[in-house]
């Protein structure tokens, strides 16, 4: 059997009034997704435990069959996983956003959608003055990701484990919001508070900051920490559910994801985690890797990013070519190896109206061999929401859909 799963990551919505009362998923053009809704299910997931925080680390976990309540310790060990940086028993992992703070209001959690090309030398900058410095019994080490989302990584000698409680607040679920409201709070709170706090003049006299307010950009202010934790115990997904599988993504979060699980990393050209991202690109390669893999997985970001850019018809544009350009090619691909299933799914949902990520169930599809059709018509949530198959907790979808 060969699986396919496509993740338009944030897709799922509400209905609104600038799309006469539709969703974006019922807005836009999907005839693939479709396809899939009337020869396959459509049902319903809870990917988000109510303990959680509604992100891409926790939602992808459950999508993949994972219970989060069990594996989850954080999203930044997840991403450094992907980066290839190892962590020790005591080390933690920190995401370290560059991001647009002019005035104390959370104006852009990306810097502008800084390249990884500016975002580097930034963060190297900020690894020369602070980095090797101790903090509370460790030693910090900046690392560069991709674009505005970079690592902070504290080497701890001992268990002794400051950051252990801390809380911290997710950028991008503060648009617009005074940050000093949202600051890190509990143990190890005020640790991280003096380190962004040390970033924004080493940042302020950084010639790529110079440079991107000559060009009218925004510059990256300070960096934003959250989303710690230390490196999770996950058990490979070949040994719990059997297929080998490969991921394709831009987003160092779900690649890392797909690196604990034990799936091969493959890298687009193209690929960028944005609206601009080569959707074609993708599919290309998803369908080359049904050759070599039981399963493979294509994440797209850009309906996230819509979302989080309030942008409704980017986000429809974004599910149209992820239709045409993604499921379309693996859809055509799949029968050509015998029996085959396919799973569209977000991992959570984030609105338009709150440019934010939220809890509640997704809708998914799932069409192939020895799925039997739900009499469904179209792909999307109302027709989730009538449906009678749901997985609360969402981590048991993937077991159904490997018909296990
Ligand atoms: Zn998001």
């Amino acid at each position: 059997m060969k699986y396919a799963i496509v993740i338009p990551d944030g897709c799922a919505d509400e209905p609104l009034d600038a799309l006469g009362g539709r969703t974006p998923l019922q807005a836009a053009r999907l005839p693939n997704m479709d396809r899939i809704a009337r020869t396959g299910v459509v049902g319903r997931a809870n990917n988000v435990p109510d303990a959680l925080t509604p992100a891409s680390d926790v939602a992808t976990l459950s999508l993949f069959g994972y219970d989060p309540l069990k594996v989850y310790t954080g999203r930044a060990p997840l991403e450094t996983a992907a980066m290839g940086i190892h962590l020790g028993p005591h080390d933690y992992a920190i995401r370290c956003n560059l991001v647009h703070v002019p005035d104390g209001h959370m104006r852009d959690f990306t810097a502008g959608h800084i390249s990884s090309e500016e975002g580097a030398p930034l963060i190297n900058a900020l690894q020369h003055e602070l980095g090797g410095r101790e903090v509370a019994g460790g030693v910090i080490e900046f690392h560069p990701g991709v674009q505005y989302r970079n690592i902070l990584v504290w080497r701890g000698t001992s268990a002794a484990s400051p950051f252990e409680g801390t809380k911290c607040q997710p950028p991008h679920d503060i648009p617009d919001k005074a940050v000093a409201e949202y600051l890190p709070k509990g143990p190890g709170g005020d640790l991280l508070i003096a380190l962004m706090e040390a970033s924004k003049p080493i940042l302020a006299a950084h010639p790529v900051n110079a440079k991107r307010i000559a060009d009218g950009k925004k510059a990256a202010t300070q960096v934003w920490l959250w989303g710690q934790g230390k490196a999770p115990h996950i058990r490979p997904f070949g040994e719990t559910y059997g297929p080998r599988g490969a991921i394709i993504s831009a987003v160092d979060l779900v690649r890392g994801v797909g690196v604990l699980l034990g799936w091969h990393r493959i890298d687009v050209p193209g690929a960028t985690g944005y609206l601009d991202t080569d959707y074609a690109a993708k599919g290309r390669y998803g369908v080359e890797a049904l050759g070599a893999f039981d399963l493979v997985c294509v994440h797209v970001e850009a309906p996230d990013e819509a979302s989080h850019e309030g942008r409704a018809d980017e986000k429809i544009k974004a599910l149209e070519r992820i239709d045409e350009h993604v499921v379309g090619p693996l859809l055509a691909a799949l029968p050509r190896y015998g029996d085959w299933r396919i799973l569209v799914s977000p991992d959570h949902r984030t609105t338009l109206r709150t440019r934010a990520h939220a809890y509640g169930a997704v809708p998914f599809a799932v069409a192939g061999t020895g799925i039997r059709p739900a009499g469904q018509t179209s792909y999307d949530e109302p027709t989730a929401a009538a449906a009678g198959m749901s997985f609360d907790p969402g981590w048991h979808l993937m077991n159904w859909f490997l018909g296990r």
